[in-house]
């Protein structure tokens, strides 16, 4: 097989790797290029298959010695296993990472799925909560009361699952393992336990209220302190307030997800914020104070004589906190002159007046305008 890529250039080790650098290099990509978490990726399980023979080559000392001297020559003429074959990849990343997907698999996906422990508990799942705030909320800080349908300790049993004392019996079926083992062929298949569904262990007389489980299923409330200075995108922890776990077993976590609601008066980037606020047109000429909205409540800015349309005058401090160093943003407010559009007869003349008396002597925007675009006007 030409193509076949070298064994230790697919693990990027080098080829004077030790046995745990090539059982970490494996761990490393296996999880990168595993199905479950490239569903429909061809590229990805191609090369998650190829992690698994370079793997089962060079994790075999006499494989690996073989490989050395024949290249790939060594498997494909009988000198690898019986038929020259490998294994099930999967197979292999299950007994690389500890049996049926326990131990450190689940942690690599970052999954919030249950562990199984022999006594028959599992720790609850992770949930996950989208919850929608105001700016104004998140400038303050909040505290809400979150409507959560999860699982929570059955109270008939005590989390215990059964009615009376002594119903628990290890499995006989496992042996209390959760799983069963049979011969298929030339392999060891592995599966869930049918009789005990993987708890490892029976219940003679179920609590009626949770049937077995140890818990129930329902809406829930769970008061939350949303910290000032949160974000769109801000993910929250609150411990041990994701679904109880099996038959007492530890609670998953509750992650909060916040989003901030666009506000109508100010753009956040950050902890600065941004806001237009229309200002008078004699007042840019003349000079004078202009109201403008904060967080806190109304402040006002000393407006310059003069001021142009654009410019922007920063409040320091009446930003939002940050949620790092809990110093406050700033606030920055882009005035925007506004033209009077109903002025009377009386208005207009003076205007006029006024507007003879200035000529396009003390126009200084303009006149640098008509400098630079001379060209497209005809003077
Ligand atoms: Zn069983
Ligand atoms: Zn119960």
């Amino acid at each position: 097989m030409p193509d076949k890529r070298d064994y230790y250039e697919i693990l990027g080790v080098s080829r004077d790797a030790g046995a745990d650098e090539i059982k970490k290099a494996y761990r490393k990509l296996a999880v990168k290029f595993h199905p479950d978490k490239n569903p429909g990726d061809h590229t990805a399980e191609d090369k998650f298959k190829e992690l698994g023979e370079a793997y089962e080559a060079l994790s075999d000392a006499d494989k690996r010695a073989a490989y050395d001297r024949y290249g790939h020559a060594a498997f494909t003429n009988g000198g690898g296993r019986p038929g020259g074959g490998f294994h099930d990849p999967m197979d292999l990343f299950s007994q690389v990472f500890g049996g049926a997907f326990g131990g450190g698999f689940e942690e690599f996906f970052g999954g919030g799925g249950s562990r199984r422990k022999a006594s028959g508990k599992q720790r609850g799942s992770d949930l996950r909560y989208d919850l929608e705030i105001s700016l104004e909320e998140s400038a303050h800080g909040v505290e809400k009361e979150l409507e959560i349908e999860r699982y929570v300790p059955c109270e008939a049993c005590g989390s215990k699952g059964t009615k009376g004392s002594g119903g628990v019996r290890v499995c006989t079926s496992c042996g209390g393992r959760g799983v069963v083992a049979r011969q298929a062929g030339i392999f060891i298949q592995q599966s869930t336990c049918p009789e005990c569904r993987g708890a490892g262990e029976t219940i003679s007389d179920p609590c009626s209220g949770c049937k077995g489980e140890g818990r129930v299923q329902r809406d829930s409330r769970i008061k939350l302190r949303i910290p000032a200075g949160v974000d769109t995108g801000t993910r929250l922890r609150s411990s041990g307030n994701g679904d109880a776990g099996v038959r007492g077993g530890a609670p998953g976590d509750l992650y909060v997800f916040l989003h901030v609601r666009d506000h109508d008066v100010f753009q956040r980037d950050d902890a600065d914020l941004f806001c237009e606020v229309p200002l008078p047109f004699s007042v840019a000429a003349l000079g004078g104070e202009l109201k403008v909205p904060t967080l806190d409540g109304q402040s006002s800015i000393k407006i310059p004589p003069g001021s142009q349309g654009g410019t922007v005058f920063r409040l320091r401090e009446k930003g939002m906190p940050s949620l790092t160093n809990g110093r406050r943003g700033d606030l920055n407010v882009r005035v925007q002159v506004e033209v009077p559009t109903k002025l009377s007869h009386d208005q207009q003349e003076k205007l006029r007046a006024f507007s003879e008396s200035i000529g396009n002597h003390n126009s200084p925007m303009q006149q640098g305008f008509f400098h630079k675009a001379k060209r497209f006007f005809d003077l």
